[in-house]
C-alpha cells in the first residue's frame, strides 16, 4: 500500500513535470509562432512594398520610355527627336546637314490587302534599315502613321537627294517584290539646312512642303528638294488661308458666268457659274490659285452657298423683271457631301427666292463617283426628284471616266476641254470624241462640250452631233450684270 502510494506520488510529480514542460513549450512554440507571424507580416509587408516600388518603376520607365520612343519602330518620339537634332546640330554645325521628310503612298492598300501586321512590319523594317543605312540612327523619327523624318549628312544637295533617292527606291523595290499587289511608293521632300534657320521644326515643315509638291505625282518613290518656287507657293497659299474669311465677309467672291450654246438651235440655254475672288483692290484671283484650297480646308462649301445665293438672286430679279431666263448651273464640291442637309439647304435658297427649281443645275466633278458613292447618290436623286438636273463635270479627265457611266443616275456629260485639246494634235482623238459622243448620247445623256475655242472646233462638234457647247469661241465667264445683257442680245440675234 505504502509502495502504491509512493508509486502513485512519483506519477503525479512526472506529470506535473510533463505538464510543465508542455506549458513551457507552448509558451516558446506560442512565442514562436508570434514572431514567425510577425517576421512572416514583416516579410509579406516588405515584399508588397518592394513589388509596388518595382512597378511604380517600370511604368515610370514605360511612360519616360513612351514619352522618347516611338513603341512600334524605337526610333525617337518627335519631341526627343528635336531636341537630339537641336543638340547634334549646335555641335557640328548645320553645314551638310539636310532635312528630310517621307510618306509612304498607297500604304493603305497594304493595310488593307495583308492586313495592319504587315503594314507595323514594314513601318519596323523602314526604321530599322533607316538606322543601318544611315550609322547615326537617332537622327529619325516617325512622325505620325508612315510619315517619317530625318537629318542625314552629304557632301551636298545632289548627292543628299540620290542617296536618299537610291535608299527609299530600294527598300519600296524590296516591299513590291514581296506585296505585289500594292504599289508602294515613297515621297519625300528634302531641305538643306542653313545657318539662317532657327527651330528643327520649320526645317522639317519645309522639307514636308517640298515632300506635298511631289504627293501630287504619287506614282514613283521620289525626292523633292525645297526651292524658292515652293517656297513662294506655301506662302501664297497660307496667304489664301489667312485671307480667305476677312473676304467671304467683304463679299470678295463674285459669281461669274459663261452661257453654254445649243448647237440645235444656235441659242445659249443655260450658263455655268464661275466664283472669282475680286480683291478691294481690284486685284482678280482665279479658282485655280483658290479653289483646290478650299476643298482641302473645306471652305469651299461656303464658298459654293456665296456663288448659289448670287445666281439665285440674280434669277429671282430677271424673273421679276420678266427677263429671258436660262437654267444656270452651280458647281458644288464633293465637300458638301459630308454634310447633312445640304440638298435642303439648296431647295430652301431656291424658295426663299422664288425660283424654280429647274433654273437650276448643280455640276458634280468626275473624280466625286471614285469616292464613297452612297450620300453622294442620295443627294443627286433627291435633286433629280425635284426637277434640278445634274451634269457630270470634267468627264474624261481622270481615270474613271467609262466606270462610271454604268453607276450614274444623271442627265449631262461635259466632256473635258482636255477632249479638244488632243483633237488639235491628233486625228484619232477627234475619232475618239465622235464615238464617245455617239454612246453618250445612246445611253440617254446629254453631251456638252467644255473649252470650245475656234471654230473648227465647233465645226467638228457639230458634225459629231454634240448637244451643247460652252467655251471662249462663244464668250468667257462675265459678271452677272454683263451676262443679262450678253444674253438678251445674243438670243435676239439668234432669232433673227
Ligand atoms: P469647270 O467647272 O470645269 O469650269 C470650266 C473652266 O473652263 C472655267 O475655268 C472656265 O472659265 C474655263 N473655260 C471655259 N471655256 C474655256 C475655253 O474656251 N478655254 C479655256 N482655256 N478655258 C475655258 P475657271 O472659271 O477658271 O474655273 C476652273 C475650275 O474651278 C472649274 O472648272 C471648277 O472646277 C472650279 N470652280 C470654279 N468656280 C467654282 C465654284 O463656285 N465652286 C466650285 N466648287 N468649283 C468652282
Ligand atoms: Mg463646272
Ligand atoms: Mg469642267
Amino acid at each position: 500500500m505504502e509502495n502504491d502510494d509512493k508509486r502513485i506520488l512519483e506519477l503525479e510529480q512526472q506529470v506535473q513535470k510533463l505538464q510543465d514542460e508542455l506549458k513551457t513549450a507552448n509558451r516558446e512554440l506560442t512565442q514562436k509562432a508570434e514572431a514567425l507571424e510577425e517576421l512572416l507580416g514583416k516579410v509579406h509587408h516588405v515584399d508588397e512594398e518592394k513589388v509596388e516600388d518595382l512597378l511604380d518603376s517600370v511604368k515610370e520607365q514605360e511612360r519616360d520610355y513612351k514619352n522618347h520612343y516611338d513603341a512600334l519602330t524605337g526610333l525617337p518620339a518627335y519631341h526627343q527627336f528635336i531636341d537630339m537634332v537641336d543638340e547634334y546640330l549646335l555641335m557640328h554645325g548645320k553645314k551638310g546637314h539636310y532635312c528630310v521628310y517621307s510618306d509612304f503612298s498607297n500604304f493603305q492598300y497594304l493595310n488593307e490587302v495583308y492586313g495592319y501586321e504587315e503594314g507595323d512590319y514594314v513601318l519596323q523594317r523602314f526604321a530599322e534599315s533607316l538606322m543601318n543605312e544611315y550609322a547615326d540612327g537617332i537622327m529619325f523619327c516617325r512622325v505620325t502613321s508612315d510619315h517619317f523624318i530625318g537629318i542625314i549628312y552629304e557632301e551636298d544637295l545632289e548627292q543628299a537627294k540620290e542617296s536618299y533617292l537610291a535608299f527609299t527606291s530600294e527598300f519600296t523595290k524590296r516591299c513590291n517584290e514581296k506585296y505585289d499587289q500594292c504599289n508602294l511608293v515613297i515621297v519625300s521632300g528634302i531641305y538643306e539646312i542653313t545657318e539662317n534657320d532657327r527651330t528643327v521644326a520649320s526645317m522639317l515643315d519645309k522639307a514636308n512642303d517640298a515632300r506635298k509638291m511631289g504627293k501630287e505625282q504619287k506614282v514613283k518613290t521620289s525626292v523633292v528638294p525645297y526651292t524658292d518656287q515652293i517656297k513662294y507657293q506655301t506662302e501664297s497659299v497660307k496667304h489664301i488661308v489667312g485671307n480667305m474669311v476677312s473676304a467671304y465677309n467683304n463679299k470678295e467672291f463674285y459669281a461669274y458666268l459663261q452661257p453654254k450654246v445649243s448647237l440645235k438651235t444656235g441659242r445659249i440655254i443655260g450658263a455655268e457659274a464661275l466664283v472669282r475672288w475680286i480683291r478691294s483692290d481690284g486685284t482678280k484671283m482665279m479658282p485655280a490659285q483658290f479653289i483646290d484650297i478650299f476643298e482641302r480646308n473645306g471652305f469651299i462649301t461656303q464658298v459654293d452657298f456665296c456663288v448659289l445665293e448670287q445666281v439665285v438672286e440674280y434669277l429671282e430679279d430677271a424673273l421679276l423683271k420678266q427677263e429671258e431666263v436660262v437654267p444656270v448651273s452651280v458647281n458644288f464640291s464633293r465637300r458638301h457631301n459630308e454634310t447633312k442637309g445640304f440638298v435642303t439647304e439648296v431647295f430652301q435658297c431656291l424658295e426663299t427666292h422664288h425660283v424654280p427649281n429647274n433654273l437650276l443645275e448643280a455640276e458634280v466633278t468626275e473624280s466625286v463617283f471614285m469616292s464613297d458613292l452612297s450620300q453622294l447618290d442620295s443627294n443627286l436623286k433627291k435633286f433629280r426628284s425635284q426637277g434640278v438636273e445634274i451634269s457630270v463635270d470634267d468627264f474624261g479627265s481622270g481615270y474613271s471616266s467609262l466606270n462610271i457611266l454604268g453607276k450614274v443616275d444623271v442627265d449631262t456629260i461635259k466632256l473635258d476641254k482636255q477632249f479638244l485639246d488632243s483633237a488639235a494634235e491628233k486625228e484619232n482623238a477627234v475619232t475618239v470624241i465622235k464615238y464617245l459622243i455617239k454612246m453618250l448620247k445612246h445611253l440617254g445623256f446629254k453631251v456638252l462640250a467644255e473649252g470650245v475655242e475656234t471654230g473648227e472646233q465647233l465645226q467638228m462638234l457639230k458634225e459629231a452631233d454634240c448637244d451643247v457647247v460652252q467655251g471662249y469661241y462663244y464668250a468667257k465667264p462675265m459678271p452677272i450684270h454683263e451676262f443679262r445683257q450678253f444674253l438678251k442680245e445674243f438670243n435676239q440675234k439668234a432669232v433673227g
